[in-house]
Order: structure tokens, then sequence, then C-alpha cells
């Protein structure tokens, strides 16, 4: 078998209480739904000569590549604001991958049997979320935001039991790392301070080289970790992101997006918009994710007070000189965000306004997020209720007046635009239509959605990938998915 895995696995070299060495669970008849040509050229991976039966026991986990050493990871986490002891429970790391351009990626199984940390759950996964995780994590990969990847999604020929019966599969998730702040609250929790300090060597070494000679390593790392998260969350809503779950077990230290479950993309501008079932108070609401974002700094911050100083206060008072930086330096990042969205350059003191504005129309008008600015990219504006309401009218004409204070030539503007504004998001109707084909062994409308999303700022023909929900489908929910 010639799949060229280059596994090289470095975490099983931190203490051993950190991880559980164990084999995923065969599964029943594996058969390959989806399978990534283009990432596992990318991973240096080579799927030429091996037929799909060969790779779907593979990528079901049933029938592991020569000298592998599957493991597990223990974890903690923050999960809607209550501490709790996790782990991987339904996940097997297959390797640490060298690539051919010389960097490591972890690549894991998802939905791949039961683990020590599965608690009450059955290690197993459905078609149905992990064929969404793939979608998704596509998506965002092209959309150039930070994020975990997929590689595959096999069916495993078994049912599992959520509210009804559904097909099992198990998705092959790729990612950076897998260190999360959970990882960090686990060490912390048990007031293991030499593991901590191992952890964080580990993650510099693996993600911040460049910091390594530091002197100050855990507050160096908790720098770079928060300019990450800003950077993330910026982007989200740059293109109407709604992670979801953003518990610290599913913040990755890497800046990825990580842990795709009930996320989706917003249709109209809503700021207070969930679709998660379970998020009864909007806690992961869009609006709330820089404040979320914050709060899991934070929780990340209180792991380190022990290497920062010897001394609590002084530790203390290092980390949170740091973490006060959040709002400022979110407020500048989605600023600067915004403004790409219109075009504009340079500063005007009402740009604030000219942006806040906007929005305000645009949620009383219940726009679409990504048409809308769209729309106004393009300078066809169509006879809909926003385009018509009087202040937007004169919203219009104050940002093209703002326009010509960029001094530049317009093209610099729009091209401003046309990098900030998707024209193509995987909207939540057209992802269901696709999950529920799929459910029937139908792929063309997954292939041919996926093959879409790969370039989402360029003009889409087909009308039927621009059109929001149906105003049926209006309120989308989506399930923990598990
Ligand atoms: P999540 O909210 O998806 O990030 O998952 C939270 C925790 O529950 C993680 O530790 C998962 O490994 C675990 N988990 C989720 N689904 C299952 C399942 N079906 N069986 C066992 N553990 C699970
Ligand atoms: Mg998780």
């Amino acid at each position: 078998m010639t799949l060229n895995f280059n596994f090289n696995n470095t975490y099983t070299s931190l203490p051993e209480y950190m991880t559980t060495k164990l084999s995923p669970t065969p599964v029943k008849n594996p058969e390959m739904i989806i399978l990534n040509y283009d990432l596992a050229e990318n991973l240096g991976l080579n799927f030429k000569n091996v037929d799909l039966k060969e790779l779907s026991n593979i990528f079901s986990g049933s029938k592991l590549p020569p000298n592998t050493e599957t493991f597990s990871q223990a974890y903690a986490g923050h999960q809607f604001g209550h501490f709790v002891i996790l782990g991987d429970g339904r996940a097997h790391m297959l390797g640490e991958q060298i690539k051919p351009d010389g960097s490591r990626v972890d690549i894991q199984f998802k939905g791949s049997g039961k683990t020590p940390y599965s608690r009450s759950g059955d290690g197993r996964a459905a078609l149905g979320p992990m064929l969404r995780e793939y979608i998704i994590s596509e998506a965002m990969h092209y959309l150039k935001i930070p994020t975990t990847r997929s590689l595959s999604v096999v069916k495993t020929g078994e049912s599992i039991l959520r509210e009804s019966k559904l097909q099992g599969a198990v998705l092959t998730r790729v990612a950076s790392s897998h260190l999360r702040v959970g990882t960090f609250q686990f060490v912390a929790s048990n007031q293991d301070i030499k593991t901590l300090s191992e952890l964080v060597n580990y993650t510099v070494e693996r993600h911040f080289p460049e910091i390594k000679n530091n002197k100050n390593l855990a507050l160096e790392l908790f720098k770079k970790v928060l300019n990450l998260q800003i950077d993330l969350v910026t982007n989200w809503m740059r293109v109407g992101f709604v992670h979801g779950v953003m518990n610290t077990d599913n913040m990755a230290i890497s800046g990825e997006t990580i842990d795709y479950g009930p996320c989706a993309f917003m249709d109209n501008y809503d700021p207070q918009t969930v679709f998660s079932s379970i998020d009864h108070y909007g806690r992961y609401a869009y609006i709330n994710q820089p404040v979320i974002a914050h709060w899991n700094l934070v929780r990340f911050a209180e792991t380190l007070i022990p290497l920062i100083d010897s001394d609590q206060s002084i530790a203390i008072k290092k980390v949170e000189t740091e973490v006060l930086k959040f709002d400022e330096l979110y407020k500048d990042s989605w600023f600067k965000m915004m403004k790409s969205k219109v075009g504009i350059i340079g500063e005007d003191e009402n740009d604030l306004k000219l942006i806040n504005d906007l929005l305000s129309l645009m949620h009383r008008n219940q726009a679409d997020y990504t048409n809308t600015f769209r729309n106004i990219m393009n300078g066809k504006l169509p006879k809909e209720s926003l385009f018509n309401d009087p202040d937007f009218i004169f919203w219009e004409e104050t940002w093209k007046n703002r326009l010509k204070k960029n001094n530049q030539p317009d093209e610099k503007s729009y091209d401003l635009m046309k990098s900030s504004n998707p024209v193509l998001i995987p909207r939540n109707h057209l992802v269901e239509e696709v999950l529920s084909e799929a459910e029937n062994n139908q792929l063309d409308k997954l292939n041919k959605i996926l093959n879409k999303l790969k370039n989402p700022y360029n003009e889409v023909d087909e009308e039927v990938y621009l059109k929001p929900a149906p105003p049926s489908d209006k309120i989308y929910k989506t399930f923990c998915g598990t």
C-alpha cells in the first residue's frame, strides 16, 4: 500500500495522562462517500492505484496503515460557561503527517468509536453532520478563513441511535493541531505546572517557533493566541458565520475554526442570530462571538498565570494588561474589515457612523447579509424593500460621496470589496438539500456545491446559489449534530 503517509508523532511525547493509546472500532461495511483529492495532494498522500474499498477501510478506521499508533486526547473545557473534564469522546488521531512542504498537521478520525473519554455517548457520528462539517469547513478554507479541513467521509454501514435511527459515518479531519484552550485547562486543573510548562514549550515549538527565545514564553504565547482569535472572529463576522458552540474546548490555539457542530451562515442580517437548538439564551449568537472569544481568552490566560511570574499578583497584572487590549484590538480589526466591505479607504470621521447606519438599515429591512454587500459592491441595487427605503437612498448617496474621498482609483476600492465580500456561501437550505439527497445515496448535488464553493468570491451564474432561503425556512435550527 503506497498511500505515502509520513507520520511523525510528537504529541504522545507529552506526559502520559494527556493521551490514551487505542484503536478505532472497526465498522461493518465501510463505503466511501466523499474523498478530498485536492487536500490529499496537498498532504503528500497518494490515492492513485488504491481502490476505493481499501480507502474506505482505512478512512473508517477499520484497517490502519502499517506503523500507525492511534490515540485520543484528554482535554477539559467550559461548556456554556460550566467547567467539565472532557476528551476525544469519539475521535482517534491517526497521526501527525509531515507534508511535502515540511509542515505538520494532525489527521484525525471523528466518529470512530468509543474512548475512555466518551462518558455516555456511543463514540459514533451521523452521516448528515459529518457531511455538514465537510462542506462548511471546505467552504471556510476557500473563503480564506483559517480552519480545519476535511479529507473524507465514509459511511459505516451501521445505524446509530439519536432521536431516530441514522446512518453512521466517520469524518477524517485535518488540523494544524488539536491543541485547544481546553487542553491547557485540563493540565491546569491537575495543578501540574511542570506539564503546563512542557505544553507551552510544545505549543510554541509547533505553532510559534518565532517566539521560542522569548524570556516570558507563556505571556508571548498568550499574545499570539489573542491576535489569532481576533483575526478569526473578525473573519467570521465578515462572512456572517455563526460558530454556534464556542466552548473553550472548541477554541483552537492555532487560530483555526474547529468543531463544526451547530454552525451556520446567516441569511438576513440580525445581530442576535442563533441557529443552535440548545443555545436557549443566545450565548453564542452572531454578535456575541467577540465577547465570547474574549471570555475564552481570559480562561486561557488563567491557565498560564503560574508560568508568567512566580509572584502571582505580578503574573495577573502582566496578563491582564494583555487581556485588556482585546477590546481595542478587536474594534480596530472589525472596523478595518467593515470598511473594506464597503470599499472605503483612508479615514474620515463619519466612517463608523456610515457602517453602523448600514447595519441598522439592513437589520430593519431584514436584508440578506451576503447579497446586500454583493449588490453594494456591484452597484446594482435591486428594487427590494431595503433599497427603496428613503434612509437607504440617503445612505447610498452619503456612501458614494465618501468613496470620492478615497483618493484612489475606483478599481482599488472595488478590489477591496471583492476580496471581502463573498458572493457564495453554503446557504443553510442548500446544504440541507444536499444532505438529504446524500442520505439517499444521491451525491451529485454534494459534489456540485463543493465545486462551486471553491470560488466564493467570483460571480455565479446560477441564481439558485445566490437566493436566500424561502421564508418558510427562515427559522432555521441546527442540532448539535452528534
Ligand atoms: P462538542 O460539543 O461536539 O465539542 O463535544 C463535546 C464533547 O462530547 C467532546 O469531548 C466529544 O468528544 C464528546 N462527544 C460528542 N459526541 C459524542 C458521542 N457521540 N460519543 C461520545 N462522545 C461524544
Ligand atoms: Mg468539541
